[in-house]
Parts: structure tokens; sequence; C-alpha cells
């Protein structure tokens, strides 16, 4: 049997099973030997005939009766893992229940030593001992808030099917295999008799019952939990997924052009047929309500809904939307969940309690059963692409479930990315088009302030008099704004007066920020922080001058120019506490905010009736990145940013402050215009040959030694070059262009043409050069978003 190991390995391992035994199928959990270990693994499929008499390790034992993840799932694991050219440990780890031991230390390293005693029905109740968990999905942390209302409950994860040494003990259905640490083998009988309390409450009991005459099984009950064998469940709790009050479970009367777009899903709904579709939607056009009316026809035919969202925290009103519409058949898999909260919410859709699932990136690998749509709102968001292995986008992972499941897949864009649009020029996807909002208003009214001429004039380099007046307007009549600057913190830069230099991170080459006016200094990629420093750390001059600005800043000049408003600040600083995203929408969306500063935070879907104006600060940063993406990322920005003004029945006003007015980036964002910009674009990459045009594979070098990280590299560019005349260009080996980032220097060799090709040299060199072991260093990118 081929076994995936959850380990950054980037092959599956052969093992054989022992004879007599039954031949575990795909996506069936195994313990197998590794080394001096026991690890659990995932069966894949069986073994390609080995060339030679290779003497292959017998698997160990069976953990599940059944495979815990869908034939589907199991593929779409490995076209993951097949495309990104990632570990398949690591693949099909996303497809199995969250929070789980990190898998690369899940591992057992005592052979279990066992000892039997009865269950209530008589059935033996097994513990095994060992020295960790045996389980990839275990450690769940309490989830209860109310004690009394705690219940526990057997896993049925934590069986051992089959176990050697079980067997030969006579065991051959183990009821349910305990782990613990052999060092702690007086505590097992806690555990045990946990156990066996359960299975005599028919595996379920409230804990308040279970330990009232023994309150010492306390500990062990927590044991059990945080092995993954016992659940500890708040029913009340795990029913109420947090959403914003509010929201209309009223239906609308669909527009003619929304009665349309979903006049071509339905079909495909309804006789469970691929089909992909891009629902391309000025903002307000009203795709929101077309999501919800497909995914109603999918519920109608008694199937689940996948709705993925960019960023959930950032969502509210979607959210709050789908709940009010869905009602307790919604679960949103919100990043701001503890592990336990995920684990069961995992559950609650494996198990069919919910059928419509909302969540971030890695909910396109829910466990929804027979799923009838999966819908990608914001389909050109990066947050979609994951930027460690496996570094998969999911809305092309999204894309590929549809397939394997036979189901349409929706996505939704008013700004959709390049490659997107070029699938559906080529007819791969179905155009969809919403072109005008909804309700009377229309667009924004555009005004682009150059802010070269103002600097010349004197004016503040935050706030022009345009802006200023625009703001103050707004004060007036009571309505609210936007303010945009996308980049955090205080100033950007500390610069020494008399050598020149600027202060940069210790452990990566990029300059630090300044945050809390100017009184610590942070570095974005590494998150190193420390006090301004007084001095310079080179000639240690004494003048050092604070420059450029950050978000931070703009509330400053805000408030300075308008005392009286009501200003808030929404950035990534603010989204480490929990909750805080949300109390900051809340109380703008309630009016107690006049004026929202912020980070692409405010750009994304919300919908305010009230805001009027949106002012950008600088609509240029981005543009000057060296990035083949910073066009097309600049112009979505302010694309969307500008659609967050006038949606109700007040017009709405928009501008933007700019270096380079000219560039198409801005004139484009400016008129609104989606397929003008897209022509432009295409010309740029076509020159370029930049994706869509050919696909990109990216291979970066890690090491705290540079020459071995560029030798690395140096030998992987050599061996594909073998493979390139014809079919892609390699570049490099050269200095990432973060060339050094949390101590470890990076090269990169980056390669361009046909995808298929590359992979496949790729895969050659890498597995040629350190055998199944990847090299530790070594980061594949497949598709990267950025070369940055
Ligand atoms: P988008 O997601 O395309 O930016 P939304 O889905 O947020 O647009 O819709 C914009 C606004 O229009 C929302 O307030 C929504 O309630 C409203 N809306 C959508 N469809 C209709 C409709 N058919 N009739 C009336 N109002 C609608
Ligand atoms: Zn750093």
């Amino acid at each position: 049997m081929d076994v995936a190991l959850p380990l950054p390995l980037q092959t599956a391992f052969s093992y054989r099973v022992p004879e007599k035994w039954p031949v575990p199928e795909r996506g069936i959990r195994v313990t197998v030997p590794f080394g001096p270990r026991r690890v659990i693994g995932m069966v894949t499929g069986p073994s390609p005939p080995a060339g030679g008499e290779r003497a292959l390790k017998d698997i160990t034992a069976v953990v599940d009766e059944e495979p815990l993840i869908a034939p589907p799932l199991l593929d779409l694991a490995q076209w993951v893992s097949d495309h990104y050219l990632a570990p398949p440990g690591e693949c099909y780890r996303l497809a199995l229940p969250p929070a789980g031991v990190r898998a690369s230390r899940a591992k057992i390293r005592a052979t279990p030593k066992l000892s039997a005693d009865a269950s209530a029905d008589g059935e033996p109740v097994l513990l095994a001992l060992s020295s960790g968990p045996l389980t990839f999905a275990a450690l769940t942390r309490r989830v209860g808030r109310d004690p009394s209302a705690r219940v526990a409950r057997l896993r049925a994860e934590g069986k051992v099917v089959i176990d050697q040494e079980l067997e030969a003990r006579g065991f051959r259905q183990a009821r349910i295999a305990v782990l613990i640490d052999a060092a702690a083998a007086p505590k097992a009988r806690g555990q045990a008799e946990v156990i066996e309390r359960l299975c005599g409450a028919g595996g379920r009991a409230p804990v308040a019952d279970l330990v009232r005459d023994r309150p010492s099984l306390r500990g062990a009950l927590q044991r059990l939990e945080r092995a993954g064998t016992v659940r500890i469940e708040d029913e009340r709790a795990m029913r109420s997924p947090e959403v914003m009050p509010g929201g209309s479970a009223r239906a609308l009367t669909l527009t003619v052009d929304q009665r349309d777009a979903l006049g071509q899903i339905a079909p495909l709904i309804d006789d469970g047929r691929y089909g992909a579709f891009l629902l391309s939607g000025v903002t307000g056009s009203g795709k929101t309500e077309v999501y919800f009316r497909a995914a109603e026809a999918a519920l109608a035919r008694d199937r689940g809904v996948l709705i993925l969202t960019p960023e959930i925290a950032l969502t509210p009103f979607l959210v709050r939307a789908a709940a009010a519409r869905f009602g307790p058949t919604v679960a949103v898999l919100h990043s701001d969940l503890s592990a336990g909260e995920r684990h069961d919410q995992w559950w609650r859709i494996r198990e069919r309690e919910t059928r419509v699932v909302i969540g971030a990136r890695s909910a396109v690998f829910a466990p929804v059963d027979d799923l009838g749509l999966i819908v990608v709102d914001e389909e050109h968001e990066s947050s979609y692409k994951q930027d460690e292995s496996p570094r998969y986008h999911a809305r092309d992972v999204a894309v590929m479930r549809g397939t394997l499941e036979g189901i349409p897949v929706l996505l939704g864009s008013a700004t959709p990315s390049v490659e997107s649009y070029t699938n559906a020029a080529k007819g791969k996807y179905r155009l969809l088009v919403l072109p005008a909002r909804i309700g009377a208003q229309g667009m924004a009214r555009v005004e682009v302030v150059d802010r070269r001429e103002m600097l010349k004039a004197g004016s503040d380099p935050i706030l022009t008099p345009v802006l200023r007046e625009a703001l103050a307007a707004r004060l007036e009549r009571r309505e609210q704004a936007l303010v945009l600057l996308n980049r955090r913190g205080y100033a950007t830069s500390l610069l020494c007066r008399e050598c020149g230099l600027q202060a940069s991170c210790p452990n990566c080459s990029v300059l630090l920020t300044l945050h809390q006016r100017g009184r610590n200094v942070e570095c974005h990629y590494c998150g190193h922080q420390a006090p301004t420093p007084t001095a310079c750390g080179a000639c240690k001059g004494e003048y050092l001058r604070l420059s450029g600005h950050g978000t931070e800043k703009v509330v400053e000049a805000v408030q300075a120019a308008l005392p009286t408003a009501r200003v808030e600040r929404l950035d990534r600083d603010l989204a480490v506490r929990r909750g805080a995203v949300q109390k900051v929408l809340a109380s703008f969306e309630a009016g107690e905010t006049d004026i929202l500063v912020g980070t692409q935070m405010i750009a994304k879907g919300h919908d305010f009736p009230r805001v009027t104006l949106v002012g950008v600060i600088d609509a240029d940063v981005g543009l000057g990145l060296p990035d083949f993406r910073a066009a097309e990322r600049t112009f979505q920005l302010l694309t969307q940013v500008a659609g967050r003004a006038g949606r109700a029945d007040l017009p709405g006003e928009v501008i933007l402050q700019s270096h380079l007015p000219e560039h198409y980036a801005l004139r484009f964002a400016c008129a609104q215009d989606y397929a003008s910009f897209y022509e432009r674009e295409m010309e740029f990459r076509r020159t370029m040959a930049y994706p869509p045009v050919a696909a990109l594979v990216n291979v970066i070098f890690r090491s705290r030694d540079a020459d071995q990280a560029s030798q690395a590299a140096e030998t992987l560019a050599d061996r594909v070059r073998a493979d390139a005349p014809g079919r892609f260009r390699v570049l490099g080996p050269a200095f990432a262009p973060l060339a050094k980032l949390r101590q470890e220097h990076r090269f990169q060799v980056l390669l361009k043409g046909d995808r298929a090709s590359m992979r496949e040299a790729v895969r050659r060199a890498l597995v040629g050069q350190f055998g199944a072991v990847r090299w530790p260093g070594v980061a594949v990118d497949v598709d990267p978003l950025t070369v940055l």
C-alpha cells in the first residue's frame, strides 16, 4: 500500500499489509514503522509495482473502520499534491479534521503495551500505552463555557480496528484504544474508568454525571480530550456560530440581470453537473443575492453548499446575511474559532448537521457530504493563495473540486483576476455579467487629485484641501466617509540625517516601520519589535527623522483637521485582537463612527448605506513594487474601495490622491472600466510572458548559510535547464527580491513556460538531488501570485 505520512516528504511510502488482514481502503489511517518510530499515515492507494524485490515493512495497525474522507476529497488532496508539488501527507491533512496534532510531530515512540479490561457490555476495552497521540486529529481545546451544559462523547476516531499486537493477544476488533504516556501508567486507570463509564452510558454522558462521585476523574477526562478520544462539547454554544445580529431572511425580487445569471447556473445545480461560472458584476450589483438563490436551489435538492470568502472577519455582513437566510444550518468556519470549536464544526459538517458552510481558504476542503454548489466570493483576492506549503490557491482548488464532484462552481467578483477573465474569454468558464448597480444612484463620481501639484503649493502631505473639505462636508451632513491608505503603522522609515541610513530589520532585508506614534519600530515580515532607537545604528548620529506615513498618522491628521469627528482605524494591527474588527465595523455601521481610516481591509465587501465619500490618501502605494501583479492589485483595490461609496439612496464621491494620475491602473479604476483595464494589462502580460500567458514556478532556497543556499539553487537551475529548451525558461538563480528573511538568505530560481514540463523538471531535479527527503530549505511555489 502507498501511505502518505504526515511529514514534509515529497513522496508517499510503500508498506505491506500483513497476511490475512483485509486490505485497507484508500483514506483509512494506519500506523506504520518509520525509522525507529511508528507514525500515522493515510492509505493513498496500492503501491506501484516495485522495481526489484524490495522488502516492504508491514503496516502495524489500522486506525479507522471506514475512511474519514470521501473519495472526491481524497482525489482533491492528491490533485493538490500533484499540481503544487507538495508533500502528499501535508495535502491529505488539509481534508482531515483541523486542529490536529502538528502532524510532523505525531509520533509514537514505544510499541504500545496493552492491558485489557471489560466494558459494561462485555467487550474488551483496551488501553494502548504509548508516549504520543495516535490520531492526526486530536487535541481539542475545551469548548464549553457553561459547565452544566458540557457533555463528553466518545469519538469514533479513537478506535483502533486492527493492531498486530492486539491481534496476537486475541483481540480482533478492539473496541477502543486509549493512548497515554507510558511513563505515566498509573494515570491510565483513571482514563480506563472514564472510558468504561462512557461506554456504559452509550458513548455519551454529561460531564457532571461522569465525575460526580469521583471528582478526581476530571484530570483523566481532560487527558482523554487532549488525546482526541473524548470530545467535550457545549451543546448550546456549539450550535450558534458567532454572527453579528441583524440581517434579513427575506429573499429579494430578482432584477432581470440577476435572473438571467441564475437561469444559467440553475440547470447544472438541478442535474448535478460540473460547470464553472465567472459572475462579473460591478460593486453593488447584487452578486450576493445570486449566490444565495443558487444555494437555495442546491439545498432544495438536499445538497450541501460551500461558500468561500477571502476573510471571514472582514465579511461579517455576508455571514450575517447567510445566517439570517439559512438559519441554523449554516456552519461558519471563522478564523477566530478556537481549535476545539473548529474541530466541532468539522464534525457538524461531516455529520450533516449543517448544510451551508461559509469559510475562508481552507474551507474548500470542508467535508460537506453530497455537495451541490461551490461559491467563491471575491475570487480575485490574494488571500485565497496559501503562502506556506501546500501553496494552493483555493479558487483553483474549488474549480477542481467542482470537476471531481460533478457540480457547478460560481466565482464572483467586481474585479476578476486576469486569470479568471482569460478563462472566461477562452470558454473554460462561462461569463455571467451584472452590468449595473442596484438602485438609481449608479456608480460614484471619481476625482483624481495630483499630489505633486498640491505639494508644490505647500499643502499637507496627507490631506489635500480637496479631501479635507470633502470630509468636513460629510461631517456636517452627518454622512460617513472611508479613508484608505494601504500601509499600516505610523511612519514608514527612520532616517539618519547624518549618514543617510534608514533603520532596517536585524533579521530581514527590509526597512523597519514605526508604530505607536513613533515609539516603537516593527518589521512587517518577521514581526521583530523594539523601542525606537535614539541613535543611528551605523554612525551613532542622534538626528533621526521619521519619514513616510501609515494609517496611524492618517488618523492623527484627520483628527487634527476635524477635531469633532469620531475617527476609528481598521488594519492588521487591530485584527490581532479577537473580535476587534467586528467591533469597529459594527460601530461604523451603527453610525457611532464618522470616518473609518484603514488599509485594504476597509475595501472589502462591506455595504454601508451612509458612506458617501471614499478618500484614498496615496493611490500609488503598491504601484512601485517590482511585481508583475502590481497594476492588477492597484486597479482591484481602487475599484473595490471606490465601490464602497454611495451604495444606497445617497450619491457617492471618490477622491484619489496620486503622484501618477496617468497610470492606466488609476485611469481605468476611476472609470470603473474593467474590460479596458484587462485589455491593457494583457498587453503587458503578453510582452513579458507573465501569467496567464505563461505559467510560473518559483523555487526558493533558504539557509542561514548564504553559500549553501546559492549552491543548492545553482544545482537545481543546472538540472532543470537540461529539460528547458522549447518548453520553459529558467531565470536565475538570483537573490530573491527579499534577499534575507528571518535571518535566512534567500535565492530563487524562477521558471516561466509550460506548467506541466516545469513541474516535472523540478520534481525530478529535487528528488534526484535530495532523494525522497525534502531538502529543508527549499520551497516550491507553483503558480505564485507574486514573485516578490
Ligand atoms: P455586490 O456583492 O455585487 O457588491 P450586494 O450583493 O452587496 O452587491 O448588493 C448591493 C445591495 O443591493 C444590497 O444592499 C442588496 O441588499 C441590494 N440588492 C441586491 N439585489 C437586490 C434586488 N434584486 N432588489 C433589491 N435590492 C437588491
Ligand atoms: Zn524582519
